[in-house]
């Protein structure tokens, strides 16, 4: 007969694997992980390429975080390899950092015309600071700022945006456009978390430290329609939402990705670990795996990202649409999976219908546990 367990988990990303570890190891729980990929790590997962070096198939994934906890909390893990990550666009035929900065300015404008625009980002902002470009644009009495803002949006937020999501800039939500800082200063660094740093011996690894437990037990190349119900007890979901209740509401739309990994003949390949362009072609950005895995060869391999409309049981779902229609609809779900309060949680990125970054993933994991399920388990023991 087949073992019982306590919950199943389906999906082991980050937000699964999370979850599986903390019920296990800090509770004392059996679980069952699924994922009907052949690999756990969902979207993080890493492997080995047929010259051995360490590259990401579902795309770039940098780690970066505030959170000491959940730093901490991974470190159990695994060791870091300390990474900064770099970005340059390219912008009016010139390699510049991306977010835009000070530097930025003195390779794309006249010196006189960079120096005045830096003095007044400095003088109005101070040094250090990140306003995004929403603010700039705001700046309606000052014409240097608002110059400043209008080129960035233009120059590397306007057809990036058009190429990533398929959409104009203003069809999506303000908090994207928000979102994107320019840097007062020359500190080049993509993120400005506390911790940045990528695992020592990738994220496969890590995922298998994670799961390595005897109250654990990993079913791969398993989808949940596969599962007995009669198998576990309670259920925590972290596929995609609307999955779930077969769609019945309607698709939730997401934004696709196609990869194109390559081996350049060359040692020597990008300057740094990612270079965006916004203006031409129909990829957004390359990556060049050298710089985040600090691994070196005769050759560099590369992944270049074409984002691609998404089409359910065809493509990946990678990015969950921003507009206010999605957040309808996604509402609409949510109030069907209160219904199944106390039997299935549903968390991550899919199930929660959010971008989530890793840290986020695993905080959603941590947080499940010690908030929910922990306090079900003492209610069901009472
Ligand atoms: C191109 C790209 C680049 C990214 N770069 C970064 C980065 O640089 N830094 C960063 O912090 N974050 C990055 N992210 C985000 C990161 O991938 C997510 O934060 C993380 O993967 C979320 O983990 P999760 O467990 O919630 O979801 P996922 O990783 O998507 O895991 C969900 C799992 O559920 C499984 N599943 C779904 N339905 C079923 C089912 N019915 N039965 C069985 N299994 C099922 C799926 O196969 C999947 O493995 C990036 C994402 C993308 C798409």
């Amino acid at each position: 007969m087949s073992r019982r367990y306590d919950w199943l988990i389906v999906g082991a990303g980050f937000t699964g694997a999370t979850t599986a570890e903390r019920l296990a190891r800090g509770l004392g729980q059996r679980v069952l992980v699924i994922d009907r990929r052949d690999h756990p790590g969902g979207n993080a997962h890493d492997r080995r390429d047929e010259e051995g070096r360490l590259f990401h198939p579902y795309g770039p994934h940098i780690f970066h975080t505030n959170s000491g906890r959940i730093f901490d909390y991974l470190s159990g893990f695994t060791d870091w390899r300390p990474y900064f990550h770099r970005v340059r666009g390219h912008v009016d035929g010139r390699l510049v950092p991306v977010p835009f900065n000070l530097d930025s300015m003195r390779r794309l404008f006249p010196a006189a015309m960079a120096e005045r625009l830096s003095a007044r980002l400095i003088d109005v902002f101070g040094f250090g600071a990140r306003p995004t470009i929403a603010d700039l644009m705001a700046a309606s009495d000052d014409a240097d700022l608002r110059f400043l803002g209008d080129y960035v949006f233009d120059r590397v937020f306007a057809h990036y945006t058009r190429k990533q999501w398929g959409m104009e800039a203003g069809a999506l939500d303000p908090a994207v456009t928000g979102r994107v800082p320019v840097v007062v200063s020359r500190d080049d660094r993509y993120f400005s978390d506390r911790y940045q740093a990528m695992p020592r011996d990738g994220y496969a690894a890590l995922f298998d430290r994670m799961l390595d437990h005897p109250n654990i037990h990993v079913s791969l190349n398993t989808d949940l329609a596969e599962v007995e119900p009669g198998r576990f007890d309670r259920m925590v979901y972290c596929g995609a939402l609307d999955d779930y209740f077969g769609r019945s509401a309607g698709d939730l739309p997401y934004r696709s990705l196609r990869f194109e990994h390559q081996v350049a003949p060359v040692a020597d390949g990008l300057p740094v670990g990612t270079v965006n362009y916004p203006n031409e072609f129909d990829f957004t950005r390359v990556t060049d795996f050298r710089h985040l895995t600090g691994e070196r060869a005769e050759t560099t391999r590369l992944v270049t990202e074409y984002p691609i409309p998404h089409t359910p049981g065809a493509t990946e779902a990678f990015y969950p649409i921003p507009s206010e229609a999605s957040r309808r609809l996604a509402d609409q779900y949510r109030a069907m999976a209160r219904d199944l309060e106390g039997r299935v949680w549903f968390a991550g990125r899919l199930a929660d219908y959010r971008y989530y970054n890793m840290d986020q993933a695993v905080g959603r994991g941590l947080s499940l546990v010690e908030k929910a399920l922990a306090p079900a388990i003492l209610k069901a023991a009472a």
